[in-house]
C-alpha cells in the first residue's frame, strides 16, 4: 500500500481500519536462491536492492532479534560525503547521491535532512589538512566550503571561541551532509524488500554455515536448517563469530561506541558539528534532543553497552566546545558493537568459499553508507563482480597490503579508525 496524502485521507475517513503491517511475518522456507545473513541497515539494503535492481525475489534476510535492533537503530545518524581517498570517495559520493532520493525511492519518509555539517578545524596543519580535504572532496563532485573562524561565528555563534587550549581556527563545511532517521531507514528498505518477495525471519539466528566440497550448501538456524547457493554475511559487529562458522579469521575487532541524548530543547543546534581536536560530534534530533557521541571505548567487547570513563571524556569535550550545553540533562546512553578493520574501510567481497560473500568493517561509519552499501552488495552477490565504485573493497588487501585505505592515517591498529 502506498503512502501518499490521497492514502492517508482516505484512511482518515475510514478510521484508519485499511493499513498494512510494512513488512510480513513468514515462516522460513526450506530453501532460497539467496540468504542474507544480519537484518541491519546493510542487509536489509542488499536484500531491497537484489529485488529492487536485480529482479531476484528468492531470498531471505534471517536476523537474529528484530529487524532493526542493532547498530542501525544505535548510531548519531550523521550522513555524510566528506572521504578523500579514492576508493572511499567515490563510494561515499555514490552513497550520498542514493540517499537524496532515498525517500521517493522507497516512500518511505526517512527524515534525511540535509541540514550541512561543519567540521572544525583548531590549528594551522589542520586547516591545511581540511583544505586538501575539501578540494578532494570537490574534485570528487561534491560539496565543501572552508570557512575562517568569522565565517563559522556567524553558524554557530554559540561556541566557546575564546578557548585558549584549542581556539577555533576554522571549518569545512559540507552543506549536503546531514542526517536521517536511523530506524526508519530500517523499516523503508525492510517495506520495499517485502513488498517485493523477500522473506524477512526475525528471531532466527544463524548458528552454522553449511559447506560442501568448498561450495555453501545453506545455514543452520535456531529455526532448523535453511539451504542456498549464496550466503552473505551482513552482521556489522558480530562479523567475526558468523565468519568463524565458515572457518575463517577475519581481520576485524569488535569494539565499543557509545551514544547520549538529553531531554527535547528548543531548536539551538542547526547543523551536524564536530570537534577537531577531540572526538566529540553533536546535533539536534527532529524531537528536541542533542544527539551527541564521542571516540570508541577502548576495548574490545561484545557487549552493547559502554562505561562511565568515556561518558566523562566525552561530555568533557562538549562542554569545551559549546559550555551551554552543560544545562542540558542527559536522558539516556546506549552502545552498539562495531566491526572495526585494521584501515578503517570497509570489506565488500567474494570469499574462498564459493558462494559465500562478505560485507563488514564498516567501523563507526557504516549508517551514511547503507544506501551504496547495499547497492554494491547487491551487485555483487546478483552479478558475482564487484560494483564500479567498491571495487578496492577487498578483502585480500589485508594479507598483501596492497590498496589499504587508511583514511586519517591512524596505522594498522582497529580502535585508532
Ligand atoms: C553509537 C553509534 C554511533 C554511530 N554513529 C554513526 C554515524 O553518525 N554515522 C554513520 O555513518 N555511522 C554511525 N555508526 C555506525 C553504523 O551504525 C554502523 O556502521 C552500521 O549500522 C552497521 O551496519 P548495519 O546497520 O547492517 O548493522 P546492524 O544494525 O548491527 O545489523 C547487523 C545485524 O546482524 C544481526 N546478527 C548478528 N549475528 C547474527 C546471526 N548469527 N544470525 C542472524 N543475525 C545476526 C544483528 O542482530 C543485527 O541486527 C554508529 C554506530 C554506533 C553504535
Amino acid at each position: 500500500m502506498r503512502y501518499n496524502a490521497l492514502n492517508i485521507l482516505r484512511e482518515g475517513l475510514r478510521g484508519n481500519r485499511g493499513w498494512r503491517p510494512a513488512w510480513r511475518k513468514p515462516e522460513p522456507r526450506g530453501s532460497y536462491d539467496i540468504i542474507i545473513i544480519g537484518g541491519g541497515g546493510h542487509g536489509l539494503a542488499t536484500a531491497y536492492y537484489l529485488a529492487a535492481k536485480h529482479g531476484l525475489s528468492n531470498i531471505a534476510v534471517l536476523e537474529k532479534g528484530y529487524l532493526g535492533s542493532g547498530n542501525i537503530g544505535r548510531n548519531t545518524t550523521i550522513v555524510r560525503a566528506n572521504y578523500m581517498l579514492p576508493g572511499n570517495s567515490e563510494f561515499y559520493s555514490h552513497s550520498l547521491k542514493l540517499w537524496e532520493g532515498l525517500e521517493e525511492e522507497l516512500n518511505y519518509n526517512v527524515m534525511h535532512s540535509q541540514r550541512g555539517i561543519i567540521n572544525l578545524f583548531h590549528s594551522d596543519g589542520q586547516r591545511d589538512e581540511f583544505a586538501r580535504r575539501g578540494n578532494m572532496m570537490i574534485s570528487q563532485g561534491d560539496d565543501a566550503i572552508l570557512l575562517d573562524r568569522g565565517g563559522v561565528c556567524e553558524m554557530l555563534p554559540y561556541l566557546d571561541y575564546e578557548q585558549t587550549r584549542f581556539p577555533v581556527y576554522g571549518g569545512l563545511y559540507h552543506p549536503r551532509g546531514g542526517n536521517a532517521r536511523h530506524d526508519a531507514v530500517a523499516w523503508g528498505y525492510a517495506r520495499g524488500a517485502d513488498s517485493r518477495g523477500v522473506d524477512l525471519i526475525e528471531n532466527c539466528q544463524v548458528t552454522g554455515i553449511d559447506i560442501e566440497n568448498g561450495q555453501v550448501t545453506g545455514v543452520q538456524t535456531t529455526r532448523g536448517q535453511i539451504r542456498a547457493r549464496k550466503v552473505g554475511i551482513v552482521v556489522a559487529g558480530r562479523s567475526s563469530q558468523v565468519a568463524a562458522m565458515a572457518g575463517m579469521r577475519l581481520p576485524i575487532e569488535s569494539h565499543v561506541l557509545q551514544a547520549f541524548v538529553t531531554e527535547g530543547l528548543k531548536p539551538c543546534i542547526d547543523h551536524v558539528v564536530t570537534y577537531g581536536m577531540g572526538h566529540f560530534y553533536i546535533s539536534q534530533s527532529d524531537k528536541g534532543g542533542l544527539v551527541f557521541g564521542g571516540d570508541l571505548d577502548f576495548y574490545a567487547s561484545y557487549a552493547a553497552r559502554g562505561n562511565l570513563p568515556m561518558a566523562e571524556h566525552v561530555v568533557e569535550a562538549g562542554m569545551t566546545l559549546m559550555p551551554m550545553i552543560g544545562k542540558a540533562r542527559v536522558l539516556r546512553s546506549w552502545g552498539g558493537i562495531m566491526d572495526m578493520s585494521p584501515d578503517g574501510s570497509p570489506i565488500i567481497d567474494r570469499t574462498d568459499i564459493k558462494g559465500l560473500y562478505l560485507n563488514c568493517g564498516w567501523c563507526y561509519g557504516g549508517f551514511k553508507a547503507v544506501p551504496a552499501s547495499g547497492d554494491c552488495f547487491a551487485h555483487l552477490l546478483a552479478t558475482d563482480q564487484p560494483h564500479r565504485v567498491a571495487t578496492r573493497y577487498r578483502l585480500d588487501r589485508f594479507e598483501t597490503g596492497i590498496g589499504l585505505m587508511d583514511e586519517e592515517a591512524s596505522g594498522a591498529q582497529h580502535n585508532l579508525h
